[in-house]
């Protein structure tokens, strides 16, 4: 017998405080840090991380693995990537509260703003609830390789209370609003951690309508939020498309300031930058401190990398997937039957002369970012996230006196029909990540919008953690991140700012959440799609060498990367305090 059921020793810890790295044992007791430093006792196990990192497990506040959490246990991409702990309903969409007549209509949301196959959602959601904490309580009964805590989304909400007026984006009366309010008090009350929200106009349901809350009004937000005023708890989450003129990006952003005034409630928002208007995080960060400088806490959510579409023969969309002659007549063949089929030249010459159908409305956005060959790299393997500009497909392709969509259909078609081409949509306008670098160390902003669990046939974002690591710790020419801020930003920064004050540092009595890192070998792979939903969809996979372990409540999850098929994880009802 031990004194403790795990020890980790002389492993070179960092502890997330931020303070540099130095080398301790790590006892662990009944999901908690014990001791660390010198410990004398013995562990049931031991583990030698001697050379190694040991850090916080780490804490993904942007994720939509509501429905996947609710049909399987294992909360990948993220859970391979050191996560353990994820926070999701995010962006306005989930699945509760719901009436079984509005299943659909959910399943249809989830489906246009997330890219989660219909079928999948279908077959995989119990809908053994109706309320959101009856939601709660079915979450309460699974298992999972991370931990996993929620947020109440307006989209539901709205339909539930409104129906057909909700989703048609009629005004809410002063009735509806009550109620709406009451809804998202007592989700917060029953353990969900905030509500969250997404505003203007550019997401589509599958059927292409907007969204249910994207227009709502702000007595209609001040109402919801004044409840958790009322309440004294609950962060709130958005993201905002930021209309065209910078009279209304002020409108917004004074907007949100007036209500986080009003009801004391942080809110937190999806913060890029974006190519249409690359100098506008600035403007918005300038606001934002404003704001907290007058004690407004509002914080930009930000992404280490730019984050990407990425497109090959299969994922959700290609240059080629919306001309009219590959929709008819290869979409549904197996890849390897339409590799075959597309090498022929008279494919390839009528594919290559042929317009993109563009009469989905659910996937118009998608569709128009397909045919921006101008913007496309190949990923590779390693995958490059910051490629520079002579691999652009249009300047390998003027060095090859090919047309930059011949090159494009050439790449999907060579490799068995692997090949992944990488978009970034946004964080890498002047083809750099430096504005993204300033983002990332700017005070009033935190790690997210990795859409862990969303999104699942063209972005694999929730890889980050990874990549921080590798690229902006180690590997990065020019300025990087020293190890302690980065491990830092990846679970301290982010538990506090949802309220999860026991996880992200390594210190007695908080969560034993560990990852245990071979620093030197870690290294991410490049995605790739695998069909293993429910109903046989198909999601990105993106493994990642060097997790020597993953430690969620004290149990070990992954050794070298392997899943120990143990499923610690579980919901996380309400903010937790901190041990000490
Ligand atoms: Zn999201």
């Amino acid at each position: 017998m031990g004194d403790f059921d795990l020890v980790i020793r002389r492993g070179t810890v960092v502890d997330g405080s931020g303070v540099q790295p130095r080398e301790a044992d790590v006892a662990i007791v009944g999901g908690c840090i014990a001791e660390v430093g010198r410990v004398n006792g013995s562990g049931r196990e031991e583990i030698d991380a001697k050379g190694l990192l040991v850090t916080p497990g780490f804490v993904d506040i942007h994720t939509h693995y509501d429905g996947q959490v609710t049909w399987e246990n294992t909360l990948a991409p993220s859970s391979v990537h050191g996560v353990t702990t994820v926070l999701m309903g995010n962006c306005g969409v989930g699945f509760a509260p719901t009436l079984a007549t509005e299943r659909e209509a959910l399943i249809d949301l989830m489906s246009g703003v997330e890219d989660i196959p219909e079928a999948t959602l279908t077959a995989g959601i119990p809908f053994d609830w109706e309320t959101f904490p009856e939601f709660l309580d079915s979450l309460e009964r699974r298992h999972a390789d991370v931990n996993f805590a929620t947020q109440v989304p307006h989209g539901p909400v709205r339909l539930y209370v409104m129906g057909k007026r909700g989703a048609a984006r009629e005004p809410a009366t002063a009735d509806d609003m009550a109620r709406m309010a009451k809804i998202v008090r007592d989700g917060v009350a029953a353990g969900a951690l905030g509500f969250t929200t997404h505003r203007s106009g550019a997401q589509r349901t599958k059927k292409g309508e907007i969204p249910p809350h994207e227009t709502a009004s702000e007595g209609e937000l001040r109402t919801i939020v004044m409840a958790l005023k009322d309440l004294g708890r609950g962060v709130i989450q958005g993201a905002d498309d930021w209309a065209d003129t910078h009279e209304e990006f002020s409108t917004e952003l004074d907007m949100w300031s007036r209500l986080v005034r009003a009801s004391g409630r942080p809110y937190s928002f999806a913060l890029t930058q974006r190519t249409a208007q690359p100098e506008l995080w600035r403007w918005l960060l300038e606001h934002v401190t404003n704001a907290n400088r007058e004690g407004i806490v509002i914080r930009g959510q930000v992404y280490p990398r730019p984050p990407g579409m990425l497109l090959g023969l299969d994922l959700s969309h290609h240059p080629f997937s919306a001309c009219p002659t590959y929709k008819s007549d290869l979409a549904a063949l197996p890849l390897e039957r339409r590799v075959e089929e597309m090498r022929k030249p008279e494919v390839k010459r009528r594919l290559l002369a042929e317009d993109p159908d563009r009469s989905d409305r659910s996937s118009a956005r998608e569709t128009t970012w397909s045919r921006k060959i101008e913007n496309m790299y190949e990923l590779g393997d390693p995958p490059d996230y910051s490629p520079s500009r002579e691999l652009k497909l249009t300047e390998r392709a003027e060095r090859m006196g090919l047309s930059p969509l011949e090159l494009a259909y050439d790449l999907l078609v060579k490799d068995e029909g692997q090949t992944v081409l990488f978009f970034p949509i946004n964080n890498f306008v002047a083809g750099t990540l430096d504005d993204a670098l300033v983002m990332l160390k700017h005070p009033h902003t935190v790690l997210g919008i990795g859409d862990g669990g969303a999104h699942v046939g063209y972005i694999c974002d929730a890889s980050y953690p990874t990549h921080i690591l590798t690229y902006w710790t180690r590997d990065r020419q020019g300025e990087r991140l020293p190890l302690e801020t980065a491990v830092k930003m990846l679970s301290n920064d982010t538990a506090k700012a949802v309220g999860l004050e026991d996880r992200g540092l390594i210190k007695r009595g908080y969560r034993a959440d560990l990852n245990i890192i071979d620093y030197g070998k870690l290294t991410l792979h490049a995605p790739s799609a695998i069909f293993d939903l429910p109903a046989g969809g198909r999601r990105l996979r993106q493994p990642a060498d060097g997790y020597a372990a993953t430690i969620v409540n004290g149990v070990i999850t992954y050794r070298d990367g392997k899943s120990t098929l143990t499923y610690p994880g579980r919901l996380i009802r309400g903010p937790q305090p901190s041990p000490n």
